[in-house]
């Protein structure tokens, strides 16, 4: 379906189409065998060799979702990247892709509800986890039986989250925390946190870390609503008041926190900026812009407002290429900090989108949106699927989330093009020595 209107009298566009009907991104049908859908060389085959075990020894269309996924998890095709222990078989990242592509080409549609936080976790815990973690973690994750926060940010450490000072005192097998956390997302929903706390107050800031898998249902978690500008609460502040974590659940050794906490930032921001999907052309947030220019009476498509959406497509279409090649290039599980780039250009380009929204809505953009106070089971970074007006607010946070858009051009001009780093003061002295407002 063309979706821009003939009759306006401005140089014909390229025919930008609704996702379903772009052959282009569809690569194959339900009919193919992984073995005819996966490129022939022996370590892909090796992959679709193990699909096409799975698949025929369980039927997604037949089985509940989370327990297929259980399924997928056992057979090494959770992420195919990871160790056996860990949900994978050693093989390359990019292979992952056609294992989803062709999964749901087969009929498995349904995800979990709060996906984001695997793409976090996951990484983390088979990166810096112990098999027994593993095991013991990653399985209900990847299903979706256990659901994920983040627990990082804290009212007096965001950018600089080194900075953090929840306290996490050694008892015997145990540690006590206590402290403040805060802007995390889904808490009210989750199981278990990604918890970074200062275990050693008397070493530099990045040395004295430690990071846990934290039991969100244990004694002395508390977690409060905060209200966003979209009215509802997504995120949370979370309270630690004497909350015992068993050791058996840090991860990584005592005092690498920040090493380990960096596998979780370097996916967010992937996640963050799309590169961990395979989103279809026009897919996403621009095809939410689509219908609102469909929805226009035909006067309104001016040649200015058509040049303004059909320059927002090109860049969008520009953002999705640019994350596929990356995914296709890369050669390590965990992303480099070259993903600060999708997340950097994700995130003007959603801000730009959605703002194009609002503007075509007009005086009706200002008006019609709910407000009333909830607590969303749900997480769209994006904010498409809620209309243009919960999408134009949503995607203010996008330039705060997962690190400011100034933070990413620090970590590119200083890790990707190797200029100089920022003056840091605070580097090397004490962390209790560093003064703090
Ligand atoms: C919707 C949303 C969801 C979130 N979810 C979570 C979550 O689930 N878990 C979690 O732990 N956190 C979460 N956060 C917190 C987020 O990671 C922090 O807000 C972010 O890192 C910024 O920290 P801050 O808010 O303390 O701002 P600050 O760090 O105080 O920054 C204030 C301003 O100073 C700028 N600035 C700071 N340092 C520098 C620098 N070195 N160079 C240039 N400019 C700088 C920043 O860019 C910003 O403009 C979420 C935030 C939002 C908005």
């Amino acid at each position: 379906m063309a979706i821009f209107g003939e009759s306006v009298s401005s140089p014909r566009l390229p025919n930008m189409t609704r996702p379903d009907a772009d052959k282009s991104s569809t690569n194959g049908s339900a009919h193919q065998t992984p073995a005819e859908s996966f490129p022939s060389e022996s370590e892909a085959q090796a992959v679709a060799l193990r699909l096409q075990r799975l698949l025929d020894e369980h039927d997604p269309r037949e089985l509940d979702a989370r327990e297929f996924r259980g399924h997928q998890y056992d057979a090494g095709l959770a992420w195919v990247h990871h160790s056996p222990h860990a949900g994978g078989m050693d093989a390359r990242p990019d292979l992952q892709v056609h294992v989803e592509r062709h999964l749901s080409r087969v009929g498995l549609t349904s995800r979990p509800a709060v996906e984001f936080f695997v793409y976090l976790a996951g990484p983390t815990i088979a990166t810096h986890g112990t098999p027994e973690q593993c095991d013991r973690l990653l399985r209900p994750m990847f299903t979706g039986e256990e659901l994920w926060c983040q627990l990082f940010s804290e009212p007096g450490a965001g950018s600089d989250f080194a900075g953090l000072a929840a306290r996490a005192v050694r008892d015997g097998d145990e540690w006590i925390v206590n402290g403040q956390k805060v802007w995390n997302t889904l808490a009210h929903l989750a199981d278990r946190g990604m918890l970074v706390t200062r275990s050693d107050p008397e070493a530099p800031k990045h040395k004295g870390m430690t990071y846990f898998a934290l039991d969100m249902h244990a004694d002395g978690v508390e977690v409060r609503p905060l209200r966003q500008i979209t009215g509802e609460a997504e995120f949370n502040e979370v309270y630690l008041t004497d909350a015992r974590i068993s050791d058996e659940d840090r991860i990584g050794a005592e005092g690498e926190g920040w090493r380990v906490a960096l596998t979780t930032l370097s996916n967010e921001r992937s996640a963050i900026g799309g590169a961990t999907s395979e989103p279809k052309r026009g897919s996403g947030p621009i095809a939410n812009l689509l219908e609102v220019w469909a929805s226009l009476p035909e006067e309104r498509r001016t040649p200015i407002l058509r040049d303004r959406v059909a320059g927002l497509w090109i860049g969008a279409e520009v953002n999705r290429l640019t994350n596929l090649r990356a995914a296709a290039a890369r050669k390590s599980g965990n992303p480099g900090p070259e993903g600060s780039i999708a997340k950097l250009a994700f995130t003007q380009m959603n801000k730009e989108i959605t703002e194009a929204e609002v503007d075509l809505l007009g005086s009706a953009g200002l008006t019609g949106y709910d407000y009333t106070f909830r607590r969303p089971e749900t997480l769209s970074v994006t904010g498409e699927n809620q209309g243009p007006r919960y999408a134009f607010m949503r995607a203010r946070a996008n330039s705060i989330e997962g690190g400011t858009s100034e933070v990413m051009r620090n970590i590119l001009g200083e890790q990707v093009l190797g200029l100089p780093g920022e003056p840091r003061v605070d580097k090397d002295i004490p962390w209790k020595d560093v003064p703090r407002s």
